[in-house]
């Protein structure tokens, strides 16, 4: 029996696991030099592979594809997450915000390690191998530099080509128009998990782009979130805004803008800041006085300059006029994919026999917080079980 993998991804190399542990002759194929960039460039901020919150918590942020996920992640869930890594040499650890990381942060020692256990299990790893779809026989096809087409022929197929963000890592969405070429739906992408897009003025372009500002809090459609965000040159990007980023999509994609309100000391009542600032001046200029009573930072008294109103009024709701997301190319994820009433039980597409599909290449979305890598582990790991189901396994 023999399977090919089409993304050498998480979900693709996680369903590589499945199939080779139960002897099944394994390819995976992948259109870049080398497997899972994403991956890698996920671990550069800290790969977080899953998180501690209650199951039922965690299976909440899958929104409206929870139901589709959820015996995929019941059946993988975050403490098998972190047991898998923990094997894989990873040695996790939770961090204050209930988020679990790799010791080393990073995702190449681990990866490392993954690839070596496959490799020994038999799983030959083709890059450079690009999908083309199928040719006139029914044979998958894979374009190569310096070399005729490949085709293949294999008992099952997984389709793991991920979502459409940071195209230049290997995931661009060029899958899309192939299955819909075969009749299969394919919700639209969008940027999930990203920055948004805040016309600033000059001055704070300039001299505040890249500037964290850190223990701030974000609101948006009645949800405040604590955490960090970073002032860019077109905005804001970083965990808090991430967090809130499919909300505030939605509703700039309805409304053609969004209002979010920042509060700068979410740690102070509006009664202490009042009464700080209600202290004499003695002749200090605006920005004095905001930096020595209430300890602000010299790019969240620029921000302040960037309401409506005076500045010492917005230390706690900070009203910025937000007009759009910022793109795939930058974003950590995307929404959109397969559409799920495509996706049979075991993640078989019910319009090609014998073909899979798992990860982010299906419709649904999460907030960062290992939300995303846990759902593209386990949906890779059912198909893997699916297909083996397929070969009589
Ligand atoms: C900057 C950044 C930080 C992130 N941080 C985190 C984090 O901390 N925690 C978390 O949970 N998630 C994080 N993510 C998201 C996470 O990395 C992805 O959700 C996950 O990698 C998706 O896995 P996948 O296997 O579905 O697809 P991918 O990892 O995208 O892999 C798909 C593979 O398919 C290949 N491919 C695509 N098209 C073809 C084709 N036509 N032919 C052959 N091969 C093809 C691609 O080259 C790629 O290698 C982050 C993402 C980014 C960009």
């Amino acid at each position: 029996m023999n399977a090919a993998i089409v993304g050498a991804g998480p979900a693709g190399l996680m369903a590589a696991e499945i199939l080779s542990a139960a002897g099944v002759a394994v390819t995976v194929l992948d259109r870049m030099p080398s497997p899972a960039r994403k991956l890698l460039m996920a671990g550069r901020g800290g790969l977080n592979i899953t998180h501690t919150e209650p199951l039922d918590r965690f299976l909440s942020r899958y929104g409206a594809a929870r139901e589709r996920l959820e015996p995929a992640v019941r059946a993988f869930p975050p403490e098998a997450v972190r047991a898998w890594a923990d094997e894989l040499g990873a040695e996790t650890f939770t961090g204050t915000s209930g988020r679990v990381f790799p010791r080393a942060m990073k995702a190449a020692p681990l990866l490392r390690v993954w690839l070596a256990r496959l490799g020994a299990r038999g799983v030959t790893l083709l890059p450079r191998h690009a999908w083309a779809g199928w040719d006139g026989e029914g044979a998958l096809l894979f374009h190569r530099p310096d070399a005729p087409p490949l085709r293949l022929t294999p008992d099952a197929t997984l389709l793991a080509m991920g979502g459409a963000s940071w195209p230049r890592l290997g995931s661009d969405g060029g899958w899309a128009p192939i299955l819909e070429a075969c009749g299969v739906a394919v919700a639209p992408f969008a940027p999930a998990n990203c920055g948004v897009l805040i016309d600033w003025s000059p001055h704070l372009r300039n001299r505040f782009a890249g500037t964290p500002l850190k223990r701030i809090a974000l609101a948006f459609g009645g949800r405040t979130v604590r955490g960090e965000a970073v002032l860019t040159a077109t905005g804001l990007e970083g965990g808090a805004v991430y967090t809130l980023s499919a909300a505030i999509r939605d509703s700039v994609a309805a409304d053609g803008e969004a209002r979010i309100v920042l509060d700068l000391r979410p740690d102070l009542e509006a009664g202490e800041v009042a009464r700080r600032l209600a202290a004499p001046r003695r002749g200090q200029s605006l920005s004095n006085h905001l930096r020595r009573q209430l300890a602000l930072p010299p790019a969240a008294i620029a921000l302040l300059r960037e309401g409506e109103g005076p500045p010492e009024a917005a230390v706690k709701a900070l009203s910025l006029r937000v007009t759009g997301t910022s793109g795939l190319d930058r974003a950590i994820s995307s929404a959109g994919g397969l559409h799920w009433e495509e996706v049979g039980e075991d993640y078989a597409l019910r319009r090609l026999p014998g073909i899979f599909a798992a990860g982010e290449m299906l419709d649904w979305e999460a907030p960062t917080g290992g939300h995303l890598l846990t759902a593209c582990l386990a949906t890779g790991r059912a198909a893997g079980r699916g297909m083996l189901r397929r070969m009589g396994r």
